[in-house]
């Protein structure tokens, strides 16, 4: 798994608190309204009581046989009902009340008689008189139906449609209502006589948005995604550790086989010369006197160049058997990355840019990877050790062509003098202070040992390219 840059882990931070903060706003929202319509239903049931209770009582007084004097009536009834403010009772076009006649009682009784309905007279400041056709009429105040403790928690403005117009009941927020999200119940009063509309109103402002929610849960994300990509950084650099392991070991390893490879190379032909030598001497030797012991000596000698030569030959044998796993059909792309990887701090430091071009994506080589990895890697390292100090690009490049895959290594350094192109491979060839001149020779070994080939060229542009063509495995052909 690929670690996300800083700027990701940003960004995908960002939307995962996102995410959140809607999801757990959304609960918030949806928790914040059921509370406001239950409240809202609690004081529509609270004020239907109140009004259904007017009723009551107008019912209950058009019972009586003799209407009891007004002024007594108001004084024991006011306790329960705090906001009835006066009574009167209209009989034979006369008047009997707690207060003056209200104006258009005449009227509003002969409605209420003839629709057997009480009638809402206005009579300004949110009260209203409420006649029956019994004769009996109430003086209510609308803002006294409920007291202030009364009204539950979770609402902010309510307002009743009286006949005189609306009447603000409660107003916990300004109006006109401030910006947030807004909640609203509208609903009617069921009594019959006073069927007002209630409306209930209040907006969910910033304020009251589940910001401490939203902080912890994005600090909590944060926390999250920050403690993910350190583990992915461990374990990167943990592979990475082991990588550079690995290489360090295949350079050493191939240090080794470059060695094996030119003491095999320097020594066979001497060895062989003395093995000749010997036994021309052990023929001379024949009439000495010390013959016996001579020979002896010789024969010794022999078989130690024997066998100095076997150990020579096993160890052309070693190297020149490229790696352990054997060839097989091989996707390069996985190898590059992982040596682009592999070399990528180093050679930023150097300024070198290190790129990759898979012009064949689809195609297999066949070839054996351990064997190809130190190629590839002994052809980068020349191009890095040409552009030396001054920096620069190198190229790496695989395309199918035909029935071969070819992997270019190109740079734009000094370039290699026409005159040395020939000797180029030979074991030995160096131009480097340093250098062992083995690194080409073991990789064209290499490349042969898989039926490869390793050529070096300049560009015209200036600069080395050196191209490994390589028999494409049988499925992509
Ligand atoms: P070494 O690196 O030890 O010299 P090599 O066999 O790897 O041995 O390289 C042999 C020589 O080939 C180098 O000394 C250098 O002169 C030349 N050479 C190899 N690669 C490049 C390159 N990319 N640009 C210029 N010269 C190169």
């Amino acid at each position: 798994m690929n670690i996300p840059t800083l700027r990701q882990s940003i960004s995908y931070w960002l939307l995962a608190s996102l995410l959140g903060a809607l999801l757990s706003g959304w609960f918030a929202l949806r928790e914040q309204q059921q509370r406001f319509s239950q409240d809202s239903s609690i004081a529509h049931r609270l004020l239907s009581q109140k009004t259904v209770q007017h009723e009551a009582v107008l019912a209950t007084l058009a019972q009586l046989e003799t209407p009891p004097p007004a002024q007594p009536l108001l004084a024991g009834l006011q306790p329960a009902m705090p906001q009835l403010l006066a009574i009167g009772y209209w009989q034979h076009d006369s008047w009997h009340g707690s207060s003056a006649a209200p104006a258009g009682i005449a009227a509003a009784y002969r409605q209420a008689a003839s629709q057997h309905l009480a009638q809402t007279l206005p009579a300004g400041n949110g009260r209203y008189w409420l006649v029956d056709g019994s004769g009996w009429s109430l003086l209510i105040d609308a803002r006294l139906l409920l007291a202030g403790s009364d009204w539950p928690p979770a609402l902010a403005r309510i307002s009743l449609e009286l006949p005189s117009g609306e009447l603000a009941l409660l107003a916990r927020q300004p109006q006109p209502l401030p910006w947030g999200w807004p909640l609203a119940l509208d609903k009617r009063l069921p009594a019959a006589s006073q069927p007002f509309a209630f409306h209930s109103r209040r907006v969910l402002t910033p304020a009251e948005w589940p910001w401490t929610q939203w902080l912890a849960l994005s600090l909590l994300l944060a926390l999250l995604l920050g403690s993910i990509r350190s583990r992915l950084q461990v374990r990167a650099q943990r592979h990475l550790a082991q990588q550079q392991l690995r290489l360090a070991n295949l350079n050493r390893l191939g240090t080794l086989g470059e060695m094996a490879a030119g003491i095999a190379h320097e020594l066979n032909q001497p060895l062989t010369a003395i093995l000749a030598n010997v036994r021309a001497a052990e023929r001379l030797l024949d009439d000495d006197d010390e013959r016996d012991s001579v020979r002896q000596a010789l024969q010794t000698s022999a078989a130690q160049a024997r066998r100095a030569a076997d150990i020579v030959g096993r160890l052309r044998a070693m190297v020149t058997q490229p790696g352990s796993g054997g060839s097989r059909a091989l996707d390069p792309q996985p190898l590059l990355e992982s040596l682009l990887v592999l070399r990528h701090d180093e050679l930023a430091a150097r300024r070198i840019a290190l790129s990759w071009d898979n012009a064949s994506p689809e195609a297999r080589l066949q070839a054996e990877p351990v064997a190809l990895e130190q190629i590839l890697h002994n052809l980068v390292q020349n191009a890095v050790e040409a552009l030396g100090s001054r920096g620069g690009h190198i190229r790496l490049r695989g395309e199918a062509l035909g029935s071969r895959y070819w992997l270019t290594v190109s740079d734009d350094g000094p370039g290699i003098p026409p005159e040395q192109l020939p000797q180029l491979f030979q074991p030995f060839f160096t131009t480097r202070e340093g250098g062992m001149g083995l690194g080409l020779s073991l990789s064209e070994t290499l490349a042969h040992g898989m039926h490869g080939q390793l050529t070096a060229a300049n560009l015209p542009a200036g600069g080395a390219c050196f191209t490994l063509s390589l028999p494409l495995a049988e499925e992509s052909r």
